[in-house]
């Protein structure tokens, strides 16, 4: 018996002791004895669970008497929404069920069968895990992202070819790839297909020395979704170029969508066959840039979880101040988290600096030098162009309280004075109401350009 099984009798074994609990026995016996654990899936609200019944009256009698009490025995067991669907079906294990008596413990290695969305993503070419979910989103990719969005939601029929352009570590695979993704998750039969321009190349050139040049045509003709990465690989090689011309064409005749990405626009690969240019030049075109500060914290912040690790907004934020690209991120939290595993220590902001290379005078932080709170107090008044007393007072007018919340921010993270003393400074504060707006301007400085750069000003002004 394959461990799928066992788990799936185990989980049921299970449903059904708790069921029993808050069932009269004549009850039980009737209506949950007969019945078994048919699939159970992952879907992306929780789980899709098949339930056999052994005849169409427990089935209707489940569907209409206890949907909800088996959706909430469901949920308590496995922590997430389920999805659930009877069927009359007889259980096959049935004269199994002594051999599972002991196989224990049940939830924690049981081995969900998915509908693995991942495992056919991966047989297409794709990369697992890049998907629309975790691809986060700012100005400087917003275009890219909502014409994927449309192409995924409508291929064939938004923009053909989709075309995306940019440096290296833009996030240019990743988009293509949660294209990929969206359709696999709408229709898991889908024919697609993401090469490289590099792997097409050699396909192209193997097809040709083995003489299979038509069943490599066939390959790539017959599919709904075609992803090339890296399209200027095939510049200056004619065959291929030939090749992908023709394939091209077929595939945006017959209806198929085309998604390619390059590090430049068309116009600008050099020795890219006119034809091609043009061809590419009559869908859509849209360029990803370097992403903002915004971003890399957004970015940092998926990765760091992805990871497993929980870095705090301040530490996400000197990465994020300290790298350009989502690569140069990735590469720092993957230094980071050997280090901190090997060496077991706290990361520090301190330590994260070090790491990466900025002693901490070189940084933004203005943790170093000597500042009197009295001489924060009036640079940020002068700064706000607000009186001092306004600032400190009780007034709950937006213009004062901001600048009232960031001075105690300022106070606490920079100058790392006691929520009892800053509560002091600032107006006789209780120091709840201190640790209130810090926590306020820490959450606000991820979302928020105005007070990014507001805080970003004052700290000059102290500098
Ligand atoms: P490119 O193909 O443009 O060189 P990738 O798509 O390979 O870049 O992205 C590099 C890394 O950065 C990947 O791990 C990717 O998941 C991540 N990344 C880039 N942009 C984003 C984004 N907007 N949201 C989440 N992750 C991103
Ligand atoms: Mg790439």
């Amino acid at each position: 018996m394959d461990i799928a099984q066992i788990d799936k009798q185990s989980l049921w074994k299970e449903i059904l002791e708790r069921a029993k609990v808050s069932l009269t026995l004549p009850n039980y016996n009737t209506w949950f004895a007969p019945t078994h654990l048919i699939s159970i899936l992952k879907i992306e609200s929780g789980y899709f669970v098949e339930i056999g019944c052994s005849s169409s009256f427990v089935k209707k009698t489940l569907e209409t008497r206890y949907l909800g009490f088996l959706q909430e025995i469901l949920q308590s067991a496995l922590h997430k929404h389920c999805e659930i669907e009877f069927s009359v079906a007889s259980d096959p294990n049935k004269t199994n069920i002594k051999e599972i008596e002991s196989s224990t413990p049940l939830f924690a290695n049981l081995a969900v069968k998915t509908l693995s969305v991942d495992e056919k993503a991966i047989s297409c070419g794709l990369r697992k895990g890049y998907t629309f979910t975790n691809f986060a989103v700012s100005s400087s990719n917003q275009m890219a992202w909502a014409a994927a969005e449309a192409v995924a939601n409508n291929p064939g029929n938004a923009y053909n070819p989709l075309f995306i352009w940019g440096g290296v570590g833009v996030g240019k695979t990743h988009l293509m790839n949660a294209i990929g993704y969206t359709i696999l998750e709408s229709q898991i039969d889908a024919s697609i297909l993401l090469c490289t321009g590099e792997q097409f190349t050699n396909d192209i050139v193997e097809g040709i020395r083995n003489k299979t040049t038509q069943s490599v045509r066939n390959k790539y003709r017959k599919l709904k979704a075609l992803f090339v990465d890296d399209i200027q690989f095939i510049a200056g090689k004619d065959a291929v170029q030939e090749e992908f011309f023709h394939t091209f064409n077929a595939l945006v005749n017959s209806g198929s969508q085309v998604v390619l990405t390059s590090d430049r626009p068309p116009s600008e690969i050099a020795k890219l066959e006119e034809r091609l240019k043009s061809r590419f030049e009559a869908g859509l075109i849209v360029d990803i840039a370097q992403p903002d500060f915004e971003l890399r914290c957004a970015i940092l912040q998926i990765k760091s979880k992805e990871k497993g690790i929980d870095l705090d907004m301040d530490i996400i934020q000197i990465i994020a101040g300290n790298t350009n690209s989502a690569r140069q991120m990735e590469g720092f939290l993957t230094r980071l988290i050997t280090e901190v595993r090997v060496k077991g220590i706290e990361i520090t902001p301190s330590y994260v600096l070090e790491m990466l290379g900025k002693p901490q005078k070189e940084n933004n932080q203005i943790k170093n030098i000597k500042l009197t709170p009295d001489e924060v107090i009036s640079k940020i008044a002068n700064y706000f162009s607000i009186g001092k007393r306004s600032l400190l007072g009780n007034s709950r007018q937006k213009s004062f309280v901001l600048p009232r919340q960031i001075l105690m921010y300022i106070l606490r993270i920079d100058l790392g004075l006691s929520l009892q003393e800053i509560g002091k400074i600032v107006g006789d504060r209780d120091h709840t109401t201190v640790m209130h707006a810090v926590d306020k301007i820490k959450q606000m400085i991820p979302n928020n350009v105005n007070i990014r750069e507001d805080i970003e000003g004052i700290k000059k002004t102290l500098l």
